[in-house]
């Protein structure tokens, strides 16, 4: 990048924020997963005027801009490419929690928040945020909104989108457009910060939100569930939800085997007892309050006698209840640590996900034999991880355009979705290009032209290059 805009942007934010050299910008230009790394210019604005500063030079000098989070994405969305043109905009230091309001139930907050460090905010008010996901401890409100990120209680609280109530949004011209009122009901025209929410950094920079908060919910219920089969899970959680109603908050499911890795790669992580003798387990919890009907031992003592669950531990205590939810949330770093897994995050109609499950894994296992899947998710959300590995070897990555297609081709079948909760970002951009329906790609590219007429939001994210 050339010292011009360097010294601009020194001006904009101070020069101890504007990071040029490769020991001290190396952090933030690699993903997690370690497969995308990057090269640009770091720049750490602290709050949203110095952001407006730095986006405006940017459009001036028709210099690329990729917002960062908590660099948790796992599809290479907070990375940029490695020609070192362009400003990654850290949002880490706008993360100040402005006010908590009990009233109104809403928390207005800035972009670089952890989402763990919220939770614990809001908890010492009486109040509950319920976004969470195996990454809540590096991963930042920001990124949650620019991915439209779900998580385990989504059943019940639903994603981002649903518990936004307003933005702060600096546009790719440098202008801020805030609209932090807090209201669940406006209906004066478009509802503009949903066009934000899950746009990945192409439209503008979010530097504020206001969020949802509920009730800390009086008790949780929690069990690990041993089922035969994907179809026997869907029919426990048709009995959970006919049971349980609003108060099933979480619904996921895993393979047996990803619970063993989960004790063997992290043995901190204890397993409440054998789990060999089902080939897979759901993680169910029930939120109780006094009108919340049968308790979670009810629902599974009646599914026992239909012959739907084969063995179940019932967490006993607040450390167990912990204690299970570490597991499911491990079961990405335990997949990491033995390395190879190509990620999937499909979603469906649950009633389809276990055919969808039986038909795909035969068409992978028939093409690439020696393939390793490592399958869990959010069932109750239609919501799949239909990750593939090929553990210890690095085959699923030399057949990876190959294991991706059969994989889009069944699910796009069935009409699901290629991205349930990650987004596009670099991964999966050119199978999301030819898959996604022409007219709803042609209106992203128009709406895209018309915030960013220069094409300075995170380009090679999601969106076609710009011609
Ligand atoms: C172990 C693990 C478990 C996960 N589980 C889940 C899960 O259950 N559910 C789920 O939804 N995701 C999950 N993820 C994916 C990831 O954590 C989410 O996508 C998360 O919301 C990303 O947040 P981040 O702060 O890390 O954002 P980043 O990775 O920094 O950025 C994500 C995207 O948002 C853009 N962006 C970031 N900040 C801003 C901003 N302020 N304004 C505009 N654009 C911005 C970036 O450019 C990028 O495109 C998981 C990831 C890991 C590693």
């Amino acid at each position: 990048m050339n010292a011009e805009i360097i010294e601009k942007l020194k001006a904009a934010v101070g020069e101890k924020y504007v990071l040029t050299e490769d020991e001290a910008t190396k952090p933030f230009l690699v993903d997690w997963t370690k497969r995308f790394v990057g090269k640009a210019v770091v720049v750490r604005p602290a709050n949203t005027e110095e952001v407006s500063r730095v986006v405006r030079i940017a459009n001036e000098t028709r210099t690329p801009v990729v917002p960062q989070a908590g660099g948790t994405t796992l599809v290479g969305g907070s990375i940029p490419d490695d020609s070192g043109n362009a400003i990654l905009l850290s949002l880490s230091r706008l993360n100040k929690i402005e006010d908590i309001d009990t009233v109104n139930d809403t928390v207005t907050v800035e972009a670089g928040v952890i989402l763990e460090d919220l939770h614990k905010a809001v908890e010492e008010k009486g109040r509950f945020f319920p976004l969470s996901f195996g990454a809540k401890g590096s991963a930042e409100i920001g990124g949650n909104l620019a991915t439209n990120a779900g998580g385990t209680a989504v059943l019940r609280y639903g994603n981002m989108r649903d518990l936004c109530l307003g933005l702060e949004v600096v546009l790719p011209d440098g202008r801020i457009w805030t609209a932090l009122r807090g209201l669940r009901k406006d209906n004066t025209g478009y509802d503009l910060k949903q066009l934000f929410i899950g746009s990945e950094g192409t439209l503008g920079v979010i530097t504020r939100a206001v969020l949802k908060l509920y009730p800390q919910p009086i008790g949780n219920q929690t069990a690990l569930v041993g089922v035969e089969s994907p179809d026997d899970a869907v029919k426990l959680l048709n009995e959970c939800r006919t049971a349980a109603g609003p108060y099933l908050t979480g619904f996921e499911l895993m393979q047996s085997k990803c619970l063993v890795r989960v004790h063997e790669q992290l043995p901190d992580i204890g397993l409440p007892g054998p789990v060999d003798d089902c080939p897979w387990w759901v993680l169910a919890e029930v939120s109780c309050s006094p009108d919340s009907g049968p308790s979670l031992e009810e629902i599974l003592g009646k599914a026992f006698e239909d012959g739907i669950v084969k063995n179940a531990y019932l967490a006993q205590s607040l450390k167990e209840f912990e204690a299970f939810w570490k597991i499911r949330e491990s079961i990405p770093e335990a997949d990491a640590r033995v390395g190879n897994n190509l990620h999937n995050d499909i979603s469906l109609k649950i009633a389809l996900i276990p055919e969808f499950l039986d038909v795909t894994v035969r068409r992978l296992k028939d093409a690439y034999p020696w393939l390793d899947p490592s399958l869990y998710g959010h069932l109750g959300d239609g919501n799949l991880h239909f990750n593939i590995g090929s553990i210890p070897s690095n085959l699923a990555f030399e057949n990876e355009e190959g294991i991706r297609k059969i994989t889009y081709e069944e699910t796009v079948k069935r009409n699901g979705s290629i991205s349930a909760e990650h987004g596009i970002g670099q991964l999966k951009r050119e199978h999301f290009l030819q898959l996604k329906d022409p007219l709803e790609l042609e209106l992203m590219v128009k709406i895209s032209h018309a915030l960013d007429p220069n094409g300075i939001m995170n380009p090679g994210k999601l969106l076609p290059d710009r011609k």
